[in-house]
């Protein structure tokens, strides 16, 4: 067995976590994170219940009219959070007007148009002059809103999740829990992972918890992966019941608890994007849905480049045919003044033999 070190054996290297960690909280984190859905079904309010804040006062609700005719359109607010020192910049991509339209097939192109520019914009940047300083404006997590009122997903949520799966880490909820009992939560659930499943969706994938983690972890761990899809409730109203503060929503017969694990599993969908997977999330984005989008751009532009080419050749070998044409012609050209210069030569030599033979006579 290794005996333990004494204080003049350690080189320091021990403390490399503790200057990593040092440093990251300097720099400050970010992290962009979109909602979708239908609208009306509790985006705002749960982001606002999310991370305690009103991060919508200035929000326009739009008509009828204008949402019945108006594309999806897609809006950006940040926030900057601090929490024991540690900064967070927080980028919240809503997507007012998705799915309100008639005609709802162009909202999932919207989303994926905006995915994809981020990804663009951080391929420019990361194979720009000034690496340092990318500003990282992928989509890092996508909470995708299920009405409670149908009976599992509906034709526009299929069709998204199809389209955006290998794009962003899709978290499904299923919003306003508190419009259904236990039991219709419970059925719900299990309809929508059963149509996730038949269509062949790929939600974010929680990582396995490693075997060495305690077992409270691994037990949490478990709880929130049973959990999904998050069943959520939000509230921007605080109220008191028995002398505490609380979130919550108050009806004519009793009160539902935002943070209530009773009530709703709004605190393990807090836990799993703030305090747990933040930064798997993060890892994710990185190492699976840009690398993705790396490859193919790469592997495209390349396609390009060759049809460019080969256009460059063929442009090049049908020039170089006038080329070889034309010095035919000079060649055929040069070959009958030759020619005619022998005739010439021919011609002045026989007049010259018979102005000679002539001139014999004469004598
Ligand atoms: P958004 O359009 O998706 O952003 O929806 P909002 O956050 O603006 O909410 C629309 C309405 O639903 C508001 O009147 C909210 O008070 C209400 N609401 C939000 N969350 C919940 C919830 O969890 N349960 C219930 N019953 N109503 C909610």
């Amino acid at each position: 067995m290794n005996k333990p070190k004494t204080e003049d054996e350690y080189v320091g290297f021990a403390s490399l976590p503790e200057q990593v960690h040092r440093k990251a909280v300097k720099k400050g984190f970010n992290f962009t994170l979109m909602v979708v859905g239908e609208s009306g079904l509790g985006k705002s309010t749960l982001i606002n219940s999310l991370f305690l804040t009103d991060i919508y006062k200035d929000r326009q609700i739009p008509s009828v009219e204008d949402r019945m005719t108006k594309t999806v359109e897609i809006e950006k607010r940040q926030i900057d959070i601090e929490e024991r020192g540690v900064r967070l910049r927080l980028t919240v991509v809503d997507t007012p007007g998705y799915s309100d339209a008639l005609n709802t097939q162009d909202c999932c192109k919207a989303v994926e148009n905006f995915v994809d520019e981020q990804f663009a914009q951080y391929f420019k940047d990361e194979s720009g002059v000034n690496r340092r300083n990318i500003q990282d404006s992928r989509v890092h997590c996508c909470l995708y809103f299920i009405s409670p009122c149908g009976h599992g997903l509906k034709q526009v949520d299929v069709e998204f999740m199809k389209q955006l799966h290998e794009k962003v880490n899709i978290v499904p909820i299923i919003a306003k829990a508190d419009t259904l009992t236990a039991a219709e939560v419970c059925k719900l659930k299990n309809r929508v992972l059963q149509e996730i499943d038949e269509h062949g969706i790929k939600i974010y994938e929680f990582p396995d918890c490693d075997s060495d983690e305690d077992e409270d972890f691994k037990q949490q761990d478990k709880e929130l992966k049973l959990a999904i899809p998050f069943s959520v409730i939000g509230s921007n109203t605080v109220l008191e019941v028995n002398g505490k503060k609380i979130r919550g929503r108050l009806y004519p017969w009793g009160i539902v608890e935002v943070d209530n694990p009773k009530h709703c599993d709004f605190l393990k969908l807090r836990q799993m994007l703030i305090s747990t997977h933040m930064q798997d999330l993060k890892d994710v984005t990185q190492d699976v849905h840009y690398e993705n989008y790396r490859a193919q751009h790469i592997s495209e532009e390349n396609k390009r480049d060759l049809q460019r080419e080969r256009k460059l050749k063929r442009e090049s070998c049908t020039s170089l045919d006038g080329v070889v044409d034309a010095d035919r012609l000079l060649q055929q050209k040069d070959e009958e003044i030759r020619r005619m210069q022998e005739m010439l030569k021919q011609m002045q030599e026989q007049l010259h033999v018979s102005g000679g033979r002539a001139n014999g006579t004469a004598c």
